[in-house]
């Protein structure tokens, strides 16, 4: 077959942010490019994911600010005055929103993209079915950026539950929740909630929240939450709820009751591939659901490739942009580009929140003999404010080579900070090349090149 006999050079699955990118980046190196997207374009992170989620972080931290204000002179409202307006909030989130979608679409048709509104599943190595007429169109290459969706465990009383798909479009803000997960997006949604004033109940299975970060983050991360109002439940989980004239009511394993108006399921997300067709193309998927693919994304069947959330790599926007772009480039750029997953920055929009890149202590002393540099204070801010919120700053160093194998930062600004931070990471400076840049007067950031002492050092 020449590549005229294909309706399409690139067939792409999904509109979100890898299928999106890799569209567009094909369609500008020449390709024929189709797309099909089921929901709207954008996907989680701009639907119903990080750009929602941020935006109710902002919405969130005013309540703070207010109070905060009075220790510099302001005769800022008392706290019972103030009201939060969740139909006014919802209304501009969801304008904003449809504006970013609109962005996402026009994007697609300006790169000549075709567009279809509609499911598409996988019929062959070289064919898809679109759901809408049932019209089959051939690819020489197809492209699975389907994404992920929130996974609920089973138990008697889970249909009660609502997942992150659907606490940014609830009719009504609810007084009490109950938020169950110990991860990013409990632990987000719960600072979020909390600080617009819903009485907020987090449980988490494990003895400590954000399973997988620093040591000396975890702990920090939940007495700060625990101060601001957040009730953490650690070692338990939920048994079954049952819907009572009083609320949705919880029983955990401990035997304690919790009743909420609203529960939330923040257990973790799994690829979206169900009923997609991919046996048809003799893919075999992992047992969550995962595509398996190369280093350059490629699946077992050479004309089928996948990027995102749906491999379950590094389940991060920025991850499935730079996945679908490379993909781009290597199949219809001639530069064949394998995605770097390695020192991704990342941050997690917890209030206070968390920027963390490399290495975490624990990982790093299982190959490294380390230096921990550790740093926690009232940053300046709230020397006014008398608010008793802390920042935490660490570095994580290789003592023979002097690497700088980690940063962890906790507090107001901290994913702004360890984006800048994460360069100097990347390019693998050395814990004396942060000692020689100099201090940024009067900042919180400045702490991460003035740490002289290790731990435990005299
Ligand atoms: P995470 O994997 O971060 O957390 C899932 C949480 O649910 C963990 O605490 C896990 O516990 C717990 N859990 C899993 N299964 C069960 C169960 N059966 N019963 C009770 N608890 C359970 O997933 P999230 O849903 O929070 O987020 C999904 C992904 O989205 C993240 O991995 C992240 O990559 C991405 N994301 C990124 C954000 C950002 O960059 N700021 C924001 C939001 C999401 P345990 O730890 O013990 O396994």
């Amino acid at each position: 077959m020449t590549d005229a006999d294909f309706d399409f050079d690139l067939f792409v699955v999904g509109g979100g942010s890898g299928g999106a990118r890799a569209a567009r980046i094909a369609a500008g190196y020449g390709a024929r490019v189709a797309l099909a997207e089921e929901h709207r374009y954008g996907g989680t992170c701009v639907i119903r994911g990080c750009v929602p989620k941020k935006l109710m972080v902002y919405a969130s931290s005013y309540a703070e600010m207010f109070e905060d204000a009075r220790g510099y002179g302001w005769a800022a409202p008392e706290p019972g005055s103030i009201a939060f307006d969740w139909d006014k909030f919802r209304a501009a989130k969801d304008a904003e929103i449809a504006r970013l979608e609109g962005i996402y679409r026009s994007g697609l048709e300006k790169a000549g993209v075709a567009n279809h509104a509609c499911r598409a599943t996988v019929t062959g190595p070289h064919t898809v079915r679109l759901a809408d007429h049932g019209q089959e169109i051939s690819a020489k290459h197809i492209l699975i950026a389907t994404g992920g969706r929130p996974f609920v465990p089973e138990f008697p009383g889970s249909h009660h539950v609502i997942t992150s798909n659907e606490v940014f479009d609830l009719a009504e803000l609810p007084k009490r929740i109950l938020i169950a997960g110990g991860g990013y997006i409990a632990c987000e949604f719960a600072c979020i909630l909390n600080g617009l004033g819903v009485e907020t109940t987090l449980i988490y299975r494990g003895p400590e929240i954000l399973n997988g970060f620093d040591q000396d983050v975890r702990p920090f991360v939940r007495a700060e939450m625990e101060k601001k109002g957040v009730r953490v439940i650690l070692s338990q989980v939920i048994d079954r709820i049952e819907k009572t004239d009083a609320g949705l009511s919880a029983a955990l394993t401990n035997g304690e009751t919790v009743v909420a108006d609203t529960v939330l399921f923040a257990t973790g997300r799994r690829p979206y591939t169900e009923g997609l067709g991919l046996e048809t193309a003799d893919i075999t998927l992992a047992p969550n659901g995962a595509v398996p693919v190369d280093r350059y994304s490629q699946t077992s069947t050479p004309s089928i490739f996948a990027v995102g959330d749906v491999t379950d790599r590094l389940n991060l926007t920025p991850i499935a942009i730079r996945e679908g772009h490379a993909f781009a480039d290597t199949i219809f750029g001639a530069k064949p580009t394998a995605p770097d997953h390695d020192l991704a920055p990342t941050a997690v929009f917890t209030q206070p929140e968390i920027g963390t890149v490399g290495l975490t202590e624990e990982q790093a002393r299982a190959d490294y003999d380390v230096e921990i540099y550790r740093a926690a204070f009232r940053p300046m801010m709230h020397s006014f404010s008398g608010r008793d919120e802390r920042m935490l700053m660490k570095l994580v160093v290789d003592k023979g080579s002097r690497r700088v194998l980690g940063v962890h930062i906790v507090g107001h600004g901290a994913g702004e900070m360890i984006q800048c931070v994460g360069v100097a990471v990347k390019m693998g400076a050395t814990k004396e090349q942060f000692d020689q840049t100099v201090a940024v007067h009067p900042t919180a950031a400045e702490e991460l090149v003035t740490m002289r002492t290790p731990v435990g050092a005299a």
